[in-house]
């Protein structure tokens, strides 16, 4: 048997959530082990890679505005940027155009979760690659981390292992969400727009199709749908999507995004989840990689003041309250409502005229569609 290695933090997972977590533990001069399961960072991406800027989270999550430490964190360098998102449309089954502005970029994740994971490191946080999470066993009061480098116990642990949550789940953080959205996605060549478009209707029941920009005439395009609503192998629907646009494929890939909103408690003992393992998707556009850098941040600095002065792990979760959750809710809220009411091209594209672009907007970016909604 080997020696158990101890930490005062470990993190699984070195997505955003992940890597955020390390940094600000590192800056605090906590001593912090990330494990990755990847051989690299960030590859390979699952993702549609479109990240949002400090002025998109605002808009959704107000009170984060004054926070530095974020506002410096989502200052993603021009070398970063493959192209800035400044325009949203999304198309009605008959094509009908609803437009607004975006503050988002997108990049390539290996790029981006590699400069997180950067930051980290240069802060004094240790990440290892190839490192992955096998088991959990407890001996006596303690939880022992088992993987194929060795076995850990650390006083606090974060969760950042994405979707599968693979600690937060056996400490009985949250379910293992049902309402997890399949998708598939292809990085294609050819004439591309410069906007994000989303296309809702009949192309994905349930979810949507989506068309990201990533510079030099190269996108990312994919579509998300529920289960119940799938008929053929979702390749195929996305092969379809992709002769229409006459557009060269280039490579494929896929994924789950856990859509059942936030989970109702991210703390358990000194177990901590953040990002996808902690449910913080926004339900009505998919996207978790602000979310996850957020919530990083919030973890580490309950840790920090639970190490500093006692100050109980539960503050982690009305961090989580008072900046996310509710625009959240409101945003699981207005998937549910897209899903009962849109259920075919009709009736979608009869939703979408009476919500026009103002009401389509406040749902993308979780706010009540209507005022009495
Ligand atoms: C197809 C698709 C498209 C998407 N498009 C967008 C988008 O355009 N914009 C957006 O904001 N969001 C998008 N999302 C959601 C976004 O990818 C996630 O919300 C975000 O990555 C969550 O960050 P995270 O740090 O919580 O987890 P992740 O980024 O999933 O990171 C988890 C890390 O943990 C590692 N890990 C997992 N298990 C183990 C283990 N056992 N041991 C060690 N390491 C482990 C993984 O390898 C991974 O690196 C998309 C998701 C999918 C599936």
């Amino acid at each position: 048997m080997s020696e158990i290695e101890h930490r005062e933090v470990l993190i699984v997972g070195a997505g955003p959530g992940g890597s955020s977590a390390a940094r600000r533990l590192a800056e605090a001069d906590i001593d912090t082990l990330v494990i990755e399961r990847r051989e690299v960072v960030g590859n390979p991406a699952q993702c549609g890679e479109c990240i949002p800027l400090m002025g998109e989270m605002v808009g959704t999550f107000p009170s984060i505005a004054d926070d530095a430490w974020l506002v410096d964190q989502f200052d993603v360098p021009n070398r970063i940027i493959a192209q800035r998102l400044e325009w949203m449309r999304i198309f009605s089954p008959k094509m009908r155009e609803y437009s607004f502005e975006l503050d988002c970029i997108s990049a390539h994740r290996l790029q981006f979760d590699g400069w997180l994971a950067d930051r980290a490191i240069e802060s004094g946080a240790e990440i290892r690659t190839s490192c992955e999470l096998r088991n959990v066993s407890t001996r006596g009061e303690r939880d022992i981390y088992v993987t194929n480098q060795g076995r850990f116990t650390a006083d606090h642990v974060i969760d950042a292992s994405g979707s599968l949550a693979h600690v937060a789940r056996l400490r009985g953080i949250g379910k293992r969400p049902q309402d997890q959205l399949p998708t598939i996605y292809a990085q294609v060549a050819g004439d591309l727009p410069a906007s994000f478009d989303i296309f809702l209707g009949s192309i994905a029941p349930g979810g949507y199709a989506w068309i990201i920009p990533k510079g030099n005439g190269v996108a990312n395009i994919g579509l998300g749908m529920l289960t119940s609503k799938i008929k053929e192998p979702l390749k195929r629907t996305l092969d379809g999507f992709i002769e229409d646009l006459g557009v060269r494929l280039l490579s494929y890939g896929g994924g789950w995004i856990p859509l059942a909103g936030p989970v109702k408690t991210a703390v358990t003992d000194n177990v901590l989840a953040v990002g996808d393992a902690a449910g913080l998707v926004m339900p009505s556009n998919g996207g978790g990689i602000g979310t996850a850098m957020v919530s990083g941040k919030y973890a580490a600095d309950s840790i920090v003041a639970n190490r500093r002065s006692g100050q109980s792990l539960s503050e982690y979760d009305k961090m989580l309250e008072r900046a996310l959750r509710k625009p959240l809710r409101i945003s699981t809220r207005s998937k549910k409502l897209f899903q009962l009411f849109c259920r075919g091209n009709f009736t979608t594209e009869v939703a979408m005229r009476f919500l026009g672009t103002g009401g389509i907007q406040r749902a993308v970016e979780c706010h009540r569609p209507l005022y009495i909604l």
